[in-house]
């Protein structure tokens, strides 16, 4: 098993299980489509309908721990303190001292963003309801584009947890060294990475 998947119940391992099994469809689509449907404030099968088709086809280039970063922020699932009902926090990275520690900042977040820009080629918007729906919509993103969403939602939520773990880190420094964890995994990821970080000893 992916070592990713340990000890992390819920309902995004189970989508992720099922994804890879065409019969598993229909519950799937239902389960994906009510958890878009709360982020984007409205139904959209046809959204839902892309991610689980885009994260079933992207089995070959991106390593499952991405795959499953990115369907944890499907589903909403990252451990915000607003999530889990904890005492607020602010935004990990640093990037404003009222900023908060939600997911809806995370994608939006400018610390996130500038890094997406530079090292992945992804414009994401810095309004929060238009980054999320730039993560979820993967209907007219390009290949490339839809690969370096899915690096993008694991870039920030590991970089999130480690920051959490550790003072005194970097978050530019610690996002970009989860990047280049990731593409030494991935032929077709390291290329994408690469054309844009050529300075990059990788
Ligand atoms: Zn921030």
């Amino acid at each position: 098993m992916d070592p990713s998947l340990r000890d992390r119940p819920g309902p995004q391992r189970k989508v992720y299980f099922d994804i890879r099994r065409p019969k598993a469809r229909p519950e799937v689509l239902e389960v994906v489509g009510r958890r878009v449907a709360n982020l984007l404030g409205h139904p959209e099968p046809r959204v839902a309908e892309y991610i689980v088709d885009e994260l079933a086809r992207a089995s070959g280039p991106v390593p499952p721990c991405v795959r499953i970063s990115y369907l944890r922020a499907v589903c909403n699932a990252w451990p915000t303190s607003a999530r889990l009902h904890t005492a607020p926090r602010t935004c990990v990275f640093g990037c404003d001292p009222v900023a908060p520690d939600t997911m809806r900042h995370y994608v939006a977040c400018p610390v996130s963003r500038g890094v997406a820009f530079a090292h992945l080629g992804l414009a994401i918007s810095g309004d929060e309801v238009e980054a999320i729906s730039d993560v979820l919509r993967l209907r007219h993103r390009s290949p490339r584009d839809k690969l370096a969403l899915f690096l993008y939602a694991d870039m920030i939520f590991n970089a999130m947890c480690t920051m959490r773990q550790a003072l005194g880190l970097r978050p530019k420094a610690v996002m970009i060294s989860r990047l280049k964890d990731i593409i030494r995994r991935s032929r077709p990821l390291y290329d994408l990475v690469r054309e844009r970080s050529v300075r990059w000893r990788l």
